[in-house]
């Protein structure tokens, strides 16, 4: 793909020249999109079906930190999270939209490094680049996505839809992502405190994936459509799973009731989380950025899900009376809180 090697600054190419630059590899994969890159705007024809828009910005210093995060690994996040919002509304990602803002401290070559990363997500969720914009920051990175969906209208599922009674489900596993970060500003303190010293993440490769390559979840819509199940209600996990279930309890009028002996965990996320000293079910809880999704069926559904590896069910709905709980693995009921940052750092 880009071929430069030293540092080539951003300034002797000039804005077309580097949208030109970064844009010159896109080959277009999917027959809605019309119009791509190269005029004033894209255009889109999903025949009949709705389209679905999500946009997602991340800014330097806030969403992400440079000093551990690569670029390459950034550009494929920013698309994965967006791409994630689609599949959570049960819809098939096409397009996405970058605009970036960067400052004269990055090169050509750090700019091709973050496009690189997008060109490889554009081609994991078949999704096409079909525009953008290119502007410049005093200091930092800013970069926001906007992902463009299609659905038949009756395949669309919103967070309002869950009823009394409905079964709660998660696709894959849980908290692996919080701990890789825990992981990573580990070794950021250590480097800062004494640079020579080489980093030790050795044997912890699937959590620092979950932290820095996250997938979209974008087989579940194509699985549940197999299997014969509509969820009622649905929600990718992006702030952690007990705040994006208490959206659904807010949105569809119910409470619910989770087990915790059966939120998924991976046995490396408990295991690390332990010498963290963190409780790994505070971290699945409250961790965020797993981009799992969370959804609900109806009980007449279990049978279609109930041996299926992507899907675990992890409690059910109840009467908005009821409250919304966690029920312990002692037994006992606790209400369940959209725990903050602080909170579990300090545990
Ligand atoms: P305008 O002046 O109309 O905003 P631009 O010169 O900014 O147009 O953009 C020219 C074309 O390149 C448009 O199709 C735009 O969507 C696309 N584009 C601009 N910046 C980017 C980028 N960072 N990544 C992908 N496409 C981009
Ligand atoms: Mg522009």
């Amino acid at each position: 793909m880009f071929e430069n090697t030293d540092r080539t600054e951003l300034s002797s190419l000039g804005e077309f020249g580097l949208i030109k630059h970064l844009t010159q590899f896109i080959k277009i994969k999917n027959k809605s999109t019309v119009k791509g890159v190269g005029d004033d705007a894209a255009v889109i024809d999903f025949k009949g079906k709705q389209t679905v828009v999500s946009t997602d910005m991340l800014v330097e210093g806030v969403h992400f930190d440079l000093i551990y995060v690569p670029l390459k690994h950034l550009g494929y996040k920013s698309v994965a999270v967006n791409v994630s919002d689609i599949c959570a509304m049960n819809a098939t990602a096409k397009q996405i939209t970058v605009s970036i803002a960067m400052s004269n401290r990055f090169s050509l070559e750090a700019i091709e490094e973050l496009y690189q990363g997008i060109y490889l997500a554009c081609n994991e969720f078949k999704v096409d680049l079909v525009g953008g914009d290119t502007t410049t920051s005093p200091t930092g990175l800013v970069i926001s996505i906007t992902a463009i969906g299609e659905a038949e209208p009756d395949e669309l599922v919103y967070r309002d839809g869950a009823k009394e009674g409905d079964l709660l489900c998660i696709t894959g596993d849980l908290g692996g992502a919080y701990i890789g970060l825990q992981l990573l500003e580990r070794e950021k303190k250590i480097f800062l405190e004494s640079p020579g010293v080489t980093p030790d993440l050795e044997g912890n490769d699937y959590l620092l994936e979950r932290q820095l390559k996250p997938e979209a979840r974008n087989d579940i819509k194509p699985l549940l459509k197999a299997l014969e199940v509509k969820p009622t209600a649905m929600i990718d996990i992006s702030d952690g799973v007990a705040s994006e279930i208490l959206h659904i309890c807010t949105e569809s009028k119910v409470g619910c009731s989770l087990y915790e002996e059966k939120i998924p965990i991976d046995p490396l996320t408990y295991k690390v989380a332990r010498e963290f000293n963190l409780d790994p079910t505070v971290c699945a809880l409250s961790g965020g950025e797993d981009y799992e999704l969370l959804f609900t069926i109806d009980p007449a559904d279990y049978p279609k899900v109930k041996a299926n590896p992507n899907i675990t069910v992890i409690g059910h709905m109840t009467n908005a009376k009821e409250g919304t709980h966690l029920i312990t693995k002692g037994g006992s009921q606790t209400p369940l809180k959209a725990q903050g940052w602080d909170a579990l750092l300090n545990k």
